[in-house]
């Protein structure tokens, strides 16, 4: 590159950083607006009282990933962060038992038999054969897909077994499990992606794999500890980013994007524009609606999007035992799922998620106090619930929840401080279109080349990285997409660099 050629990042979010991280360090001159205060998105740490909590992401799967995008950058993740490895990974608590999850198959094969006197050659089986899926499936799901022609790769044909399309999640665990309850804690995880297990497509069982071949990582300090890692590799590089700066729009000549107009009027040109802020609230809010053809805000709102979270941060003068992880399900798992995803109304029965990260983190919490957060899966704003009715309801069943099923009787008289996010504050406050926490659903007419491309195809000198762009939602992925679109733009410039090298990680 004769001349450092400008990129322009809206927002820093865990994709937005991460192609800032690969491109500064390609020598690229990157400049990242983000509205907020701090770095992360809704990876950045929310802070209340001397208590820390992560917003949003507090499962680290696939650490390999994250550590392959350190070392592109000549970096070592260790150097940045203390990771620590959980065993269990998390509780599974059911109506009438409960089920710890280890990553160890001598400890699972041991807690099978213990909780569903059953023989562990399924899980075995399960460990085998969906290990030969993820292996078949990862080298294209870390592809681009800008047009057609890369669609049609050795790679995919190889691979379109192992799609069992159109099984979902849940049907596919049948060949290894027959008790309902434990094919439910092999596709929970399908709420990784926002979908429901009995919709979202077999290859995701690969999720669940996932945890328990690699493990499941926190972070010293909470998950956003990463954030703030690659936002120091980028300044590191000389690369600048601008906190409280928000973009209203986008700077477009002729159908190419020449830059971005800031909200305080000034207008910033670069040579490429990458777009992390969230896809529907991107297209919808920084794009004159005239511009788009393929997502004009009508065409949008027919996508399908997954579902959105109620979240509840407790900073508690108590240390409970808990474990780092629990989930708890419904009593009847199938309708509270039917409630979010199809009819998008409230449960009585719900289920849940408690991170109580204090217990094996003191950084977070006061001695002698804890930082407790909770995730309550929602349906998205298309359930036009009036959310400013519902909050103060909702908050006294969670923590009625918390008491009847978790045993946190006298949790209410040791609540410090506390925060609520509704639905609509994903919306109206986090910029998050339909408040659909996870982005677009991953159902196959939404994935692959049917996703909004790493090369945004609407615009030119625009690409996109985060969960609303190829591969999808959740943080290995979401780094890919970074990886995808700072490789395509490095072709494009023809910066050579170094290719990605999945072996460090990937066990055969
Ligand atoms: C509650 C919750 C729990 C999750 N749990 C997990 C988990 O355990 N594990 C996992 O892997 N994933 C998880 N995810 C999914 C995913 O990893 C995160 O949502 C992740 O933060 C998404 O990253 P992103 O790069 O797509 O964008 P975001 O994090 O949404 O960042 C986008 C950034 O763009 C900025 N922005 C928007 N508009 C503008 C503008 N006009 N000007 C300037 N800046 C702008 C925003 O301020 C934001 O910082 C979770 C998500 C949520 C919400």
């Amino acid at each position: 590159m004769s001349k450092s050629k400008k990129i322009i990042i809206v927002g820093a979010g865990p994709g937005g950083l991460c192609a800032g991280m690969l491109l500064s360090h390609r020598g690229f001159e990157v400049t990242i607006f983000d509205k907020n205060e701090e770095v992360g998105g809704r990876s950045r740490p929310l802070h209340l009282n001397q208590f820390t909590f992560d917003t949003g992401p507090t499962f680290l799967l696939m650490k390999g990933v994250l550590d392959e995008m350190f070392l592109l950058c000549d970096r070592r993740t260790e150097d940045y962060m203390e990771f620590q490895s959980l065993s269990p990974m998390y509780q599974l608590k059911f109506i009438d038992r409960d089920f710890n999850v280890y990553s160890n198959p001598e400890k699972m094969k041991l807690e099978l038999q213990h909780v569903f006197g059953e023989a562990s050659e399924g899980y075995f089986d399960f460990l085998e054969n969906e290990k030969r899926r993820f292996n078949a499936l990862y080298p294209c799901m870390t592809r681009d897909y800008t047009n057609l022609g890369r669609f049609f790769s050795v790679d995919l044909i190889k691979a379109i077994p192992w799609l069992a399309f159109p099984k979902s999640v849940f049907d596919n665990l049948a060949q290894y499990f027959q008790n309902e309850k434990l094919r439910l804690a092999f596709c929970f995880q399908s709420k990784y992606l926002g979908m429901s297990p009995w919709k979202c497509p077999a290859l995701f069982t690969m999720l669940a794999y996932l945890e328990h071949e690699y493990g499941i990582y926190h972070v010293k300090g909470g998950l956003n500890k990463i954030s703030s890692a690659m936002a120091k590799v980028i300044t590191e590089n000389g690369g600048e980013i601008h906190t409280s700066t928000s973009v209203a729009s986008l700077i477009i000549e002729q159908g190419d994007v020449k830059g971005v107009k800031l909200e305080n009027g000034e207008s910033v040109f670069a040579d490429e524009v990458i777009i992390n802020a969230d896809f529907g609230h991107a297209m919808t809010h920084l794009v004159d609606k005239h511009i788009l053809k393929k997502y004009t805000p009508d065409k949008l709102e027919k996508l399908d999007y997954s579902c959105s979270t109620f979240m509840l941060y407790l900073g508690l003068d108590k240390i409970y035992d808990l474990a780092h992880h629990t989930i708890v399900f419904a009593g009847d798992y199938r309708s509270n799922i039917k409630h979010i995803f199809h009819d998008k109304t409230l449960s009585d029965d719900f289920s849940f998620y408690v991170q109580n990260a204090s217990i094996n983190d003191d950084s977070l919490a006061p001695e002698g106090k804890s930082a407790l957060y909770i995730l309550v899966p929602m349906p998205n704003n298309d359930s036009q619930l009036e959310w400013s009715d519902h909050c103060a309801s909702v908050r006294e069943k969670v923590l009625d929840a918390l008491s009847e099923r978790m045993g946190l009787e006298d949790l209410r008289s040791h609540i410090e401080c506390e925060k609520i996010i509704t639905p609509m504050d994903w919306q109206e406050h986090e910029s998050v279109y339909k408040g659909a926490t996870f982005s677009l659903a991953h159902k196959f007419s939404q994935m692959l080349y049917w996703r909004p491309h790493n090369q945004f195809e609407e615009l030119g000198n625009c690409y996109l990285v985060g969960g609303g762009t190829h591969p999808g939602s959740g943080l290995p992925t979401i780094y890919e997409s970074a990886r995808i679109s700072s490789d395509l733009i490095s072709k494009q410039h023809g910066v050579s660099f170094t290719p990605v090298n999945h072996s460090h990680w990937l066990k055969k």
